[in-house]
């Protein structure tokens, strides 16, 4: 088991006060704090050694690209890519699934094909799907799931056949906390021959992950969600794939000469590269990496996992009128509820004033909700940096406000 309060001095944050309270965060779905060794990199970068990557013939620009390409090489060997060619930095999972949807989806897809997503998606992981869909005239479909938040896997079986050429899963859901089966889904798309897209947005900090031994053919995730900075993310792609695919965006660094005659382009990675890329944060987001290394992702995730359990036991317990959305079999560490009889934001609201931050609405899964009947929900999403006490005065403050209302 991780050292709680050793690995919570490692984030400035962390000691800080809100509204007279100490700060308790539990909005880690939608962005988890950073460290000092990733705050740091970023003003060492711009103090020490600003310069552009890839182009400069001197010093600094040298030391710049080193430390770019190392966070490339970290990658890599986090999810275990075959190599290195096969990492894009990215804005984040946003802008990979884009990317994946306006190349490979644009040269692949053609009129009457379907694209299969889950009924859990994160809106980005549906909205480019229907704009590529539109264009081609595919249709994106979605995968039932049950009421306890799992994809209903018999369904998603009936729903393949060679008309599917895409289809795009969530890792974890950001609303429910639910682990899809990723693994299953892979196998079963791939023979009817669809390529497959796992959004890891939630599963990146939390999962090992293996795109080797997963299968999958495109990866995607958010440095934002594994104490890197924002802006910031990777698509992993297999190379083949890649190569395949024609640029997206077009401007220095994807080419490898211009003329007016006809333009070639780079090899990967850069060939979806162009323009200055985010040179400190790619380079911060290595540093994030190498303190989720050291920390150990396993060691992270089993205190994650026993204070969502904590958390959840405490819920039923002292708040009977809260009902938990998502009580899938295997889920990280998301908590989702809804309280009888009281608005998810009056409730986001009053636990603010008590320093502790949650998430309400509908989490950027407006057809989730919609599965559910409902507008949106209470969400606490926990890290390895938050505690048992911390959960008490949760649960505390959720007895308050009920009574207040009662
Ligand atoms: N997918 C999931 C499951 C998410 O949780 C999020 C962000 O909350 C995204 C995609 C989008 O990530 P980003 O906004 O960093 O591009």
């Amino acid at each position: 088991m991780i050292d709680v309060e050793q690995l919570r001095k490692e984030f400035p944050i962390l000691s800080t006060e809100v509204n007279g309270h100490p700060l308790t965060y539990f909005d880690n779905g939608a962005t988890n704090q950073k460290p000092k060794v990733v705050i740091d990199a970023l003003e060492e970068y711009y103090k020490g050694y600003n310069s552009n990557v890839h182009r400069g013939a001197h010093t600094l620009a040298d030391k710049a690209t080193g430390a770019f390409e190392e966070t490339r090489t970290l990658l890599q060997k986090f999810i275990n890519a075959a190599k290195s060619e096969e990492i894009i930095f990215t804005s984040g999972t946003t802008e990979g699934i884009n990317l994946v949807a306006q190349t490979y989806g644009k040269t692949n897809l053609s009129k009457g094909d379907e694209i299969l997503v889950s009924t859990m998606e994160h809106h980005s992981n549906i909205v480019p799907w229907q704009l590529i869909a539109a264009e081609k005239g595919a249709t994106v479909r979605p995968i039932p799931i049950s009421d306890k938040g799992e994809i209903i896997f018999e369904e998603f079986e009936k729903m393949l056949s060679d008309k599917v050429k895409i289809v795009s899963v969530v890792h974890a859901s950001n609303a429910l906390g639910t682990v899809n089966p990723v693994e299953k889904i892979i196998e079963r798309a791939h023979a009817f021959g669809a390529k497959v897209l796992i959004d890891g947005a939630q599963s990146a900090a939390h999962l090992p992950i293996d795109v080797q031994e997963l299968d999958c053919d495109f990866f995607v995730s958010s440095a934002h969600k594994m104490f890197g900075p924002t802006g910031m993310g990777f698509l992993y792609g297999k190379e083949a794939i890649l190569n395949d695919m024609p640029p997206y965006m077009g401007g220095g660094e994807m080419i490898k000469e211009v003329s007016f005659d006809g333009t070639s382009f780079n090899t990967l990675p850069y060939k979806f590269e162009a323009g200055t890329p985010n040179i400190a944060d790619t380079i911060a987001f290595g540093k994030a990496i190498e303190f989720i290394n050291k920390w150990g992702k396993e060691e992270m995730a089993a205190h994650e996992a026993a204070i969502l359990k904590y958390a959840t036991e405490k819920l039923k317990k002292e708040v009977p009128t809260a009902k938990i959305i998502g009580e899938a079999e295997n889920k990280v560490c998301v908590l989702s509820f809804i309280i009888e009889n009281i608005h998810n934001y009056d409730v986001g609201m009053m636990l603010d004033a008590r320093g502790i931050a949650v998430r309400t609405g509908h989490h950027c899964t407006q057809p989730l909700m919609a599965r559910y009947g409902l507008e949106g929900t209470i969400r606490a999403s926990f890290s390895a940096y938050n505690t048992f006490e911390e959960v008490d005065r949760f649960i505390e403050g959720l007895v308050r406000i009920v009574k207040m209302f009662g």
